[in-house]
């Protein structure tokens, strides 16, 4: 693994070494009115590797930070916008913005009627903008209660499983590269869905015999070409394939399904809590993601919703800071599948919190998310 020094190497490599490091929220934004101070901010998160998937390939990753401060107490917000559903960081902002004297005026104690107003004010497409005000509302609650946000679930953080590092699509040369750098993880979520998915596989079994996940982000598109892929995915020690073909390729998914022996998991075709029945018939499993429920108490819901209908259950994140990827791991004594490494793709990480250890994830034991605000 790269050690954190050269993290900030490999970011000043990619010029953001010319800004001066500050801490999220230095500037002393106007105060807004109601009850609580809330301040909303964009990060620019800086990519260690250029990061490329079949949807996208970008050297950073924008998000929306919030800070939600109230009886001496602040909570932490953040909201990664997701480019699949026509998210962006600045409407994610503009959306919180238009809306921050009713959230300042809110009761963080009536949580599930606030957060569901919230909700209702911002409309169902801000994902993002959503995350935003319930990570920092239940970081809050977590701080004023003074316990840890797992222990206000009744969760042993211990039962989590261990989480997966993620390789993104690349040349092989850098994806064995990516590989040893994942030495300390046990086991690896590949992304594929492009060409050269045989190439990449190989590349990373060049290098390690751990477990692999695969992730194809709907890029197969021929369901006899999905199934010859998949069923070549198990002989190479694939544990589970993720969102193999468009969502909308619900029927062509099903037939795919009965062809193969490996889990199928839903990401892009769950995002919705109401899908969950019907995905069931196509899905061995949903991934859930704070980004795409709106943040920490909708995930609990459809992990437990899932969980009733005898579902797998992945915990998956976007490219985001500490602060979403700490909230995710708080749930994560849930899932079967944590995917949790957002924070640790990127080289300016504005927090500090969840740590991992050999694929372990370690929560902060102090109260709410557990975070500390670093210069970056
Ligand atoms: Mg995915």
């Amino acid at each position: 693994m790269m050690n954190r020094r050269d993290w900030f190497k490999a970011a000043g490599a990619m010029g953001v070494g010319a800004a001066m490091p500050t801490a999220l929220f230095a500037t002393d934004a106007p105060a807004t009115g109601g009850n609580a101070v809330v301040k909303t901010e964009l990060k620019r998160l800086m990519l260690r590797h250029t990061w490329t998937t079949t949807m996208s390939s970008s050297a950073y990753r924008d998000t929306v930070h919030l800070q939600y401060q109230r009886d001496g107490i602040t909570g932490y917000g953040e909201g990664a916008p997701i480019v699949r559903y026509k998210e962006s960081s600045e409407q994610a902002k503009q959306a919180i913005d238009a809306i921050i004297d009713k959230i300042a005026a809110g009761d963080p104690w009536k949580f599930d009627k606030f957060l569901a107003e919230i909700r209702g004010l911002l409309g169902d497409h801000q994902h993002a903008a959503m995350a935003a005000v319930d990570i920092a509302i239940c970081d809050w609650l977590g701080k004023k209660l003074g316990i840890p946000l797992y222990e206000y679930f009744g969760l042993d953080p211990a039962d989590a499983p261990v989480t997966t590092f993620s390789i993104g699509i690349d040349t092989p040369e850098i994806t064995r590269q990516k590989t040893r750098e994942a030495d300390d993880f046990p086991v690896l979520k590949v992304k594929v869905g492009l060409k050269n998915d045989e190439e990449t596989i190989e590349a990373v079994r060049s290098v390690t015999k751990k477990p692999l996940r695969v992730d194809a982000n709907e890029g197969w598109t021929d369901k006899e070409e999905a199934i010859r892929k998949i069923n070549w995915l198990e002989t190479q020690g694939v544990e589970l394939i993720e969102q193999p073909m468009p969502a909308h390729m619900f029927e062509e998914t099903k037939y795919v399904r009965s062809k193969v022996h490996i889990p199928v998991i839903a990401d892009e075709a769950c995002t919705h809590a109401s899908l969950i029945p019907v995905l069931k018939e196509a899905y061995d499993g949903i991934n859930v993601k704070l980004d795409k429920s709106g943040g920490v108490m909708e995930a609990y819901r459809w992990i437990k919703f899932a969980r009733a209908m005898n579902m797998k259950v992945m915990l998956g994140c976007m490219v985001s800071s500490s602060c979403t990827v700490t909230a995710a791991a708080h749930l994560a004594a849930l899932v079967d599948y944590p995917d949790l490494d957002g924070n640790l793709l990127i080289a300016n990480d504005p927090y500090e919190g969840v740590k991992v250890q050999k694929g372990k994830l370690i929560l902060p034991s102090a109260p709410g998310l557990g975070l500390k605000l670093v210069a970056s």
